[in-house]
């Protein structure tokens, strides 16, 4: 599994997005989570989790909910290299994604998936089966989530992100209206886009 397809879009001269795979071997901590705020066409979320040296990566228009009753879709984009969790910056507009990404949450997680007798299935068969759970321990985001790949309909190959009904769950909670700094620096997208202005 390479980042081919992350390579392909970009140039590198002209953004300061991460280069390359930078995976590094397992090192037995836990797997990360990231979600980067993104002001590209349209505002969107890109919510990543750490499977195989590799973030896989979904585009969520409206953010991750914490109330279970919302289903929020979530678009799956190519693989990004590990190191992209550390990137926040202003991607210049004439480039691929161009824009400005923050570091909205960030944190580890743990995978929930078991099989009917209680075994558990591991991550990567969980993806490949398309019914991923997890359970985040970010900044803003916290508990179980599910994403669930949508197998027939209009919609089929989008997934979808529900927060799981567990003691994190919040239906009034809106952090994607209310939290609107990065966790990594602090900053506001308006103070993100000003210093990195390409
Ligand atoms: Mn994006």
């Amino acid at each position: 599994m390479g980042n081919d397809d992350y390579t392909n879009k970009r140039d590198f001269n002209k953004t300061n997005e991460p280069q390359g795979d930078t995976a590094k071997k397992p090192n037995g901590k836990p797997p990360i989570f990231v979600i980067q705020k993104h002001d590209a066409t349209n505002l969107h979320y890109d919510f990543r989790i750490q499977i195989s040296g590799t973030l896989k990566s979904w585009s969520v228009p409206k953010g991750p909910s914490t109330d279970p009753s919302e289903k929020r879709m979530a678009i799956p984009t190519e693989d990004h290299p590990m190191g992209y969790a550390d990137f926040e910056g202003a991607i210049p507009e004439d480039q691929y994604g161009g824009g400005t990404v923050m570091i909205w949450d960030k944190g580890t997680f743990k995978n929930l998936k078991k099989d009917s007798e209680g075994n558990p299935i591991s991550i990567e068969d969980s993806y490949d089966m398309g019914t991923v759970e997890i359970w985040l321990t970010g900044k803003k985001i916290k508990g179980g989530y599910s994403l669930i790949k949508m197998k027939s309909g209009n919609m089929q190959g989008n997934w979808l992100l529900i927060k799981q009904d567990d003691e994190e769950a919040d239906a009034r909670r809106r952090p994607t209206n209310t939290e609107n700094k990065s966790v990594a620096s602090g900053r506001t997208m308006k103070q993100i886009e000003k210093d990195d202005a390409p």
